[in-house]
């Protein structure tokens, strides 16, 4: 027994400690994700080198003193920076909490593909959104509201250039377009400035919520499906929908009725998780998963064994 409380005392709760601040460093640099975030945070360890040096190593009193001050208003300066990030990052957390799982039913995903096709031949540009658990509610709000039942028709007669509200997006909600005409948050990252305001809107809104985000280029007639950020080209048209049901989580009706349990609704999730898709979630973000472990080793060495 007095071996095991020494194992957990001295090992496991480190370690412990450790992997939750990791995960909580890689939530919040998930949330600030993008380029500017990565320029953000080597500068801010540069700051922090600079302050153990003039504090602990050269004992530069006025310098000491201003860092000091300065690291008082760091939370303060970066809830500034990350104002949007952080507002749109706590929603997020939120809508995974308590409606996580909600999914989109899909049958009417096959209107989407045939659409898109069609448009892609015919060069006519498109932006689609399906709102998955984050409420688009912002961007319908100020947008030409329709409420109606999806249709390969009415998504080419909205998208169609003739037509006076084929500018902006449509969000797609429960099989159901919402709005036409939608404005949607254009990403400034730099990785993304070559591309069109199009893609860029994509970007923006895929990063900044869980939708799911379909583009047809004017210019190319290029498909493409935007998720978290990251684009992915499509040129088959069983693929583009295999993808858009698979990143849809197909929820059948039963799963509702009978899985009213949460230890049964969370051994169902369990099952549904394919090896694949385990091996694509590790891989998923590293740098910023290697980054926060380093992060909080470093922090745990500075606070717990100096
Ligand atoms: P394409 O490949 O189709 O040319 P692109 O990515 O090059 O697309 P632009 O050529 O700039 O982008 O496309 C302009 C169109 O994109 C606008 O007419 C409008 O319909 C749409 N768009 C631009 N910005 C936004 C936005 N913030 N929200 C929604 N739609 C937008
Ligand atoms: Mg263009």
């Amino acid at each position: 027994m007095d071996l095991f409380v020494a194992i957990w005392s001295t090992y496991i709760v480190n370690i412990l400690d450790i992997l939750i601040v990791s995960y909580i460093f890689y939530r919040t640099l998930l949330v600030t994700k993008g380029t500017r975030t990565i320029q953000i945070v080597i500068g801010l360890i540069i700051l922090v080198g600079i302050t153990i040096l003039a504090r602990d190593i050269l004992h530069l009193r006025m310098l000491t003193w201003l860092m000091n001050k300065f690291w008082l208003a760091v939370a303060i300066i970066l809830a500034v920076i990350f104002q949007t990030e952080i507002r749109y990052g706590l929603a997020k957390l939120g809508s995974k909490i308590f409606f996580s799982n909600k999914g989109i039913k899909v049958d009417f995903l096959e209107e989407i593909v045939e659409a898109v096709i069609e448009m892609s031949k015919i060069r006519i540009g498109a932006l689609i959104v399906l709102e998955k658990d984050f409420s688009l509610k912002m961007y319908t709000d100020q947008a030409t509201f329709l409420d109606a039942k999806v249709s390969h028709e009415l998504l080419l007669s909205i998208f169609n250039t003739k037509s006076p509200i084929h500018d902006g997006a449509v969000i797609i909600k429960n099989g159901k377009i919402q709005a036409a005409s939608c404005v949607l948050p254009v990403s400034t990252e730099i990785e993304v400035k070559h591309l069109g305001t199009r893609h860029r809107a994509a970007v923006g809104l895929s990063s900044l919520t869980d939708a799911i985000v379909i583009v047809v280029s004017e210019e190319t007639g290029s498909i493409s499906i935007v998720i978290d950020g990251k684009i992915e080209k499509y040129t088959n048209a069983k693929k583009l929908l295999e993808d858009l049901k698979e990143n849809c989580i197909v929820l059948e009706e039963k799963d509702d009725k009978y899985e009213k349990n949460i230890f049964q609704k969370i051994i169902s999730k369990f099952k549904k998780i394919k090896l694949k898709n385990i091996k694509k979630r590790i891989m998923l973000n590293w740098t910023f998963k290697v980054l926060s472990f380093f992060l909080a080793l470093v922090f745990w060495m500075y606070i717990v064994a100096l």
